[in-house]
This record gives structure tokens, C-alpha cells and sequence, in this order.
């Protein structure tokens, strides 16, 4: 196994299979940066060399929407017993004033941990402003620098209980920014009206503008056909000149809202350059909560937003917390969610999936120097899989994970010992590539 390099060292990468389907490929890292991509490099003098088995060697995965202050809370001070949006958002009021931020900093870094061990280096984390005391933005601050070094944690100041509803909201979002909070949230479905609603968008946008920050908004997470914020939102950042630089997040009325007004929305979103977030392990189990049968899915439209030329990327949002009592920080998981939910089983739409956990999630982040590319941070994953699709069918086990072209975390090759007659002795559940990258898979 790989020894952790240190940071001006060479190391070449031999054998590697890319995302984009090059094979046998060598990946020279010098002083943490990708130095050269080619078949047939040599490795210089005193050069480690990791050899990648034929294997995916992947950028790392991002995850584009979280909730780090709630995570693994499970079961504190109770459990979600219906299991449904609302009572979750009424369990986290119960539990707020009971946080402390010790016990907040130890689950997040807990939480990064198991990040890092999945090859997930950068997340974007919502944080709930609505608490006077802003504990959990101190604890998540905090956080934040301390994990630097190996996870890119943005933190996204979220008015949970509604900018608007909630007494001081707004005050407290501003000191969250000021406190060095990233990016502006908001949650303009949860304010008492429409107008409200639209109101708080309006406000948030130009708080936004003003700061040169970037703007993520949980936004029509229900299932209201007639819910209209993202439209607002689509304005705002037209009007504003925000273009590339705002998130709708869930989108999740737009399942079912009418087919003729979502053919008019499309091109609103596309021409105000906004980025949608899904988050397929919480949509499919938060929404059509109100419906006997059929019974909607609830997730937005993704094959159609992607169509429309919008940057969409899936989120994981809730790991063991007062909305969802499962999750592991796999974002394989969540492709894979996704892929169904959306029944994306095409050969590009299973792909399209994989590039939601990773590529489409950096340009919402904004992430700079993002990808296997030359110049950019060797940071990567080397996955027990063949290509991407395979990675989601196997939620393929992360073999190493490496931050600035040091391996910073590995795990043993996924195999199991057989003991039967005339067969082989383990097996992996991969398969060996068969056509060219593009045909059908085999
Ligand atoms: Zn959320």
C-alpha cells in the first residue's frame, strides 16, 4: 500500500483509467499539482509509483448541499416519528437549545472523517442562523478551518425558521456573513405567504449582490404545483447580474407544476445562469408525504433541466439527523438515488449521474483548479471500478483518497473468498472493460 508523500515529492500514478474513458494512463504529481497526463510516462529518479490496476482514478467527489450542524444527531432528543419534513424541522427546533458547541464541533469532524475515508473533499454545508446565539456558524467556522487542510467546507448562512417569520433573522444572517460565513441562504417556502416569500428572495439576492457572495436557497421544497420561487429567484439573479453565481436548491414543486408553465420556467433558469441542486435520498423520501396513490416522487426534473443546458448537481443533505436516519457520506449513493429516481438508465444519463457527485457539484461550489487535469491540486480518488458507471453500480469501494498528492486515506481492495468446486478463488464484482468507453455497457 502507499505511504503518505510528502508534499514536495514526486509520485507517478501508473495504469489509471480516467472518467472520461482514457486507459492506461500515468499521472505524474510534483509538489501536490498534476505535473503530466500520458500513456507511457517514466517515472524520474527516487519517484514513487502507485500503481492503479487498471482501475477509475476519479477527481474527488462534492457534495453541493448539507446540513453539517444537525448531522448525527439521530434520535436526539427524539426520533422523527412520522418521518416527514415538518415534524423534522419541528424536532431540530427541540433540540437547538440543547446544542452545545463541543458536542457540535465533534460530530461534524466525525462527519469529515467518514467525508475524506469516501472520497469526498469539499462540501457545501448549510448552517442554521435562526438560533440567537449563532452556536452552530461558531462551531462550523471553526470547523472549517480546521479541516482545511484536507476538506473544502463552504458554509451557506441558512434562516431555517424563514427570513421573514422568524424574529431577527435577517440581523442574524448578516452577523454570520460578517462572522465570515460564504454564501447567502434562504427558504422562501417556509415564509408565511407567497409574497413573503418572494419578498425574502428579493432581499436575500441584493444582500447578496452588495457583498460580492454567492446565493443557495432551499427553494420550493414541497409540493405545490403552484409554488413560484424559483422563478423569483431566476429574476433576481438576471436582474442583479448574479449569473453562474446562484443555486436553487430541491426545486422539488417543480415534479409537479403544470408542463406548459416548467416550458416556460427552463429557459428563465438557463438564461439567468442558475445552478439546480436535487437531492434525490431526501426527495424521494420527504415528499408526496401528502398523497394516498399514485404517489409522486417529488424530486425535481433533472433530465429536463440538464436538457436545457442548467448545471445540476445532487446533494446528500441529511446523514442520521432529524430528516433522514441513514446515510453514510457516500455520494455514490446518492448518484445512485438519483439515477433511479430520475430513471436516468441511459448510458449518458448514468453518467450524467456520476458527473452530478462531482463536476456539476465544483461548478456550483465554484471550486477553482477542479479535475485531473494539469496544473490543477492532485487531489483524487482511485475507485474499485472500471469506469463511472460501473462506481455507481458498486458504489465502488474508494481503494485511496488523496488531498495535494498526499494519500490521506485507503481502504482494502472489496473482495469475498470462495470455497466452491471448480471456480475461482474470490471475487470482486468488477468486470474487465469490454467495447470502446462509449458503446453499451457490457
Ligand atoms: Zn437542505
Amino acid at each position: 500500500m502507499p505511504t503518505p508523500n510528502p508534499k514536495d515529492a514526486m509520485l507517478l500514478v501508473t495504469r489509471a483509467t480516467l472518467a472520461d474513458g482514457r486507459e492506461q494512463q500515468c499521472v505524474l504529481i510534483e509538489a501536490g499539482r498534476f505535473k503530466a497526463i500520458a500513456p507511457d510516462l517514466r517515472p524520474p529518479e527516487g519517484c514513487e509509483v502507485l500503481d492503479a490496476q487498471g482501475y477509475l482514478l476519479s477527481a474527488p467527489f462534492v457534495d453541493a448541499h448539507f446540513h453539517m450542524d444537525a448531522t448525527l444527531s439521530h434520535g436526539l432528543p427524539r426520533i422523527n416519528q412520522s418521518g416527514t419534513l415538518l415534524e423534522g424541522i419541528a424536532l431540530w427546533g427541540e433540540l437547538k437549545p440543547q446544542l452545545t458547541q463541543d458536542a457540535l464541533v465533534e460530530r461534524a469532524l466525525t462527519y469529515c472523517d467518514w467525508a475524506v475515508a469516501k472520497g469526498l473533499l469539499a462540501i457545501r454545508s448549510h448552517v442554521d442562523v435562526c438560533d440567537e446565539r449563532l452556536l452552530a456558524v461558531e462551531a462550523l467556522l471553526h470547523v472549517r478551518d480546521k479541516v482545511k487542510p484536507y476538506l473544502d467546507l463552504q458554509l451557506v448562512a441558512f434562516p431555517q425558521d424563514g427570513l421573514l417569520r422568524s424574529p431577527n433573522a435577517l440581523v442574524n444572517l448578516k452577523r454570520a456573513l460578517d462572522m465570515g460565513v460564504d454564501v447567502v441562504g434562504g427558504i422562501p417556502h417556509f415564509e408565511r405567504t407567497m409574497a413573503d416569500g418572494a419578498q425574502s428572495v428579493r432581499i436575500l439576492c441584493e444582500l447578496a449582490a452588495e457583498r460580492g457572495l454567492r446565493v443557495d436557497m432551499h427553494c420550493d421544497e414541497s409540493d405545490d404545483p403552484l409554488s413560484r420561487h424559483v422563478e423569483t429567484l431566476a429574476f433576481h439573479t438576471q436582474r442583479l447580474g448574479l449569473r453562474g453565481r446562484v443555486t436553487g436548491s430541491h426545486l422539488t414543486s417543480m415534479h409537479s407544476m403544470d408542463n406548459y408553465y416548467v416550458s416556460k420556467l427552463l429557459p428563465l433558469m438557463r438564461e439567468a445562469g442558475l445552478h439546480a441542486v436535487a437531492n434525490p435520498l431526501i426527495n424521494i423520501t420527504l415528499q408526496g408525504r401528502h398523497d394516498s396513490y399514485p404517489r409522486r416522487r417529488g424530486m425535481t426534473r433533472v433530465p429536463e433541466l440538464l436538457a436545457a443546458g442548467i448545471n445540476v448537481g445532487f446533494g446528500h443533505d441529511c446523514v442520521m439527523d432529524p430528516w433522514y436516519s441513514l446515510g453514510s457520506a457516500d455520494m455514490l449513493e446518492v448518484a445512485q438515488m438519483g439515477l433511479h429516481v430520475a430513471q436516468m438508465t441511459s448510458h449518458q444519463g448514468m453518467r450524467d449521474c456520476f458527473d452530478a457527485v462531482t463536476v456539476n457539484n465544483a461548478r456550483v461550489l465554484g471550486l477553482a483548479g477542479y479535475g485531473i487535469e494539469v496544473g490543477n491540486a492532485a487531489d483524487c480518488v482511485l475507485l474499485q471500478a472500471r469506469d463511472p458507471v460501473e462506481a455507481i453500480r458498486l458504489r465502488a469501494n474508494r481503494l485511496w483518497v488523496m488531498r495535494r498528492g498526499e494519500v490521506i486515506a485507503r481502504s482494502p481492495a472489496a473482495a469475498a473468498a470462495l470455497s466452491l468446486p471448480g471456480r475461482a478463488a474470490t471475487v470482486d464484482w468488477t468486470l474487465p472493460r469490454t467495447a470502446d468507453a462509449d458503446g453499451p455497457h457490457a
